[in-house]
C-alpha cells in the first residue's frame, strides 16, 4: 500500500503532489498532531511553539482524471492513534479566555479509552482536517471553507465517506489533525490532539455538483460548511443540503424546507471564538432507503 507522510501547512493548487494515485488505489497517510509534534510533555504551553508550524495536513495527493466539476470520495476504512495525546486551552479561543490558566495536558489513549484525571471514555479517532486545494487563494490548513479542511467533524471516523468537490485539476487532497476525543463545539479550542495513520480509498465521481463537503455515517448524509458567523454557515449548510435534497428526492422546493425542519439536524463542529477561524457547522438528513442518494 502507498504510504505518504510529507505535509502542507496550506491547501494550495500550486502545493507539488507527493504522490499520483487513480480513482479506487487505497493510501495510508501518516499524521503529526495539529502542533506539529511540537507539544510532547505539560511543561510545554501552546504560548511556547511556532505557530506557522500547525495543523499539518499529509499530502497533497494528485488523483488522475480528477478535474473541476468531479467529487473525490475519501472511504475511510481505518484510524489509528498513537497511545499519547495533547488537550489544551488556547489563548483567546474560547468564553472561558481569562479565567482559564493557560494549560496542556498529556492524556493517555489506551485499550480504545480515553483517560482524563480519573475518568476515562471511549475513543472516537476522528480527522479534523480533509480537503482538496481550493481554486482561488491558498487557505491554511488551520482554515475550513467549501475545500473542506479544518472541518474539526466528530462523525468523519472510520467507516464514513467523505465528498469533496474538486476544484483544481488532480484535485490535491490531503488530511490530518486526528483526535482521539473531540465533543461538538471543541469548546476550548482543541480536542484530544494525537499523531497517528488513516488508511483511505479514494476514488472519484465524475460531473456532480457539489458546493460544500459532504459526510456520509452509516445512517445520515452531513453538509459541512464554515463562514465568519454562525447565521451565515447555518445558511449555507442549510441551502446546499437543501438543494442535494430537493435533487435526489424529487420534491418540490416547499416541500423539501419544510422536511428539513423535521429531519435536517443542525450541529456546531466548533464554538470556537476566533472569528479568523470561521465557524463551522454540519447539517445532517437520515439516510432513506426508499428514495435516491443525496451523492455517491
Ligand atoms: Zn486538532
Amino acid at each position: 500500500m502507498l504510504e505518504i507522510r510529507d505535509t502542507i501547512y496550506a491547501f494550495s493548487k500550486n502545493a507539488k503532489p507527493v504522490a499520483h494515485i487513480k480513482s479506487g488505489d487505497t493510501v495510508k497517510f501518516i499524521t503529526e498532531d495539529c502542533f506539529g509534534g511540537q507539544i510532547k510533555s505539560e511543561d510545554k504551553l501552546v504560548g511556547a511553539i511556532d505557530w506557522n508550524n500547525v495543523n499539518p495536513a499529509t499530502g497533497p495527493v494528485y488523483i488522475e482524471g480528477a478535474e473541476p466539476g468531479d467529487v473525490v470520495v475519501v472511504d475511510i476504512l481505518s484510524i489509528e492513534v498513537k497511545p499519547q495525546g495533547i488537550g489544551c486551552t488556547i489563548p483567546g479561543a474560547s468564553i472561558f479566555d481569562g479565567e482559564t490558566e493557560i494549560r496542556t495536558k498529556v492524556l493517555e489513549v489506551k485499550d480504545g479509552y480515553v483517560h482524563y484525571n480519573d475518568i476515562k471514555w471511549p475513543a472516537n479517532p476522528m480527522i479534523g482536517v480533509i480537503g482538496c486545494a481550493p481554486a482561488g487563494d491558498d487557505v491554511v490548513s488551520g482554515m475550513a471553507g467549501n475545500h473542506g479542511g479544518n472541518m474539526d467533524s466528530k462523525v468523519i471516523t472510520r467507516g464514513v465517506k467523505v465528498y469533496l468537490p474538486v476544484r483544481v485539476k488532480g484535485g490535491l487532497l490531503a488530511l490530518g489533525d486526528l483526535h482521539a476525543s473531540m465533543a461538538d463545539g471543541e469548546m476550548i479550542g482543541a480536542g484530544v490532539e494525537i499523531a497517528g495513520e488513516v488508511v483511505a480509498t479514494v476514488s472519484l465521481i465524475k460531473d456532480f455538483k457539489l458546493n460544500w463537503p459532504v459526510t456520509e455515517t452509516a445512517d445520515y448524509f452531513y453538509v459541512n460548511t464554515s463562514a465568519p458567523s454562525y447565521d451565515e454557515a447555518a445558511e449555507l449548510g442549510y441551502r446546499e443540503i437543501h438543494r442535494l435534497l430537493m435533487n435526489a428526492y424529487g420534491w418540490d422546493f416547499t416541500d423539501t424546507a419544510i422536511y428539513m425542519s423535521l429531519q435536517g439536524d443542525l450541529c456546531a463542529n466548533q464554538t470556537v471564538l476566533m472569528s479568523s477561524w470561521g465557524y463551522n457547522i454540519r447539517v445532517g438528513t437520515p439516510k432513506v432507503s426508499s428514495k435516491r442518494r443525496l451523492i455517491g
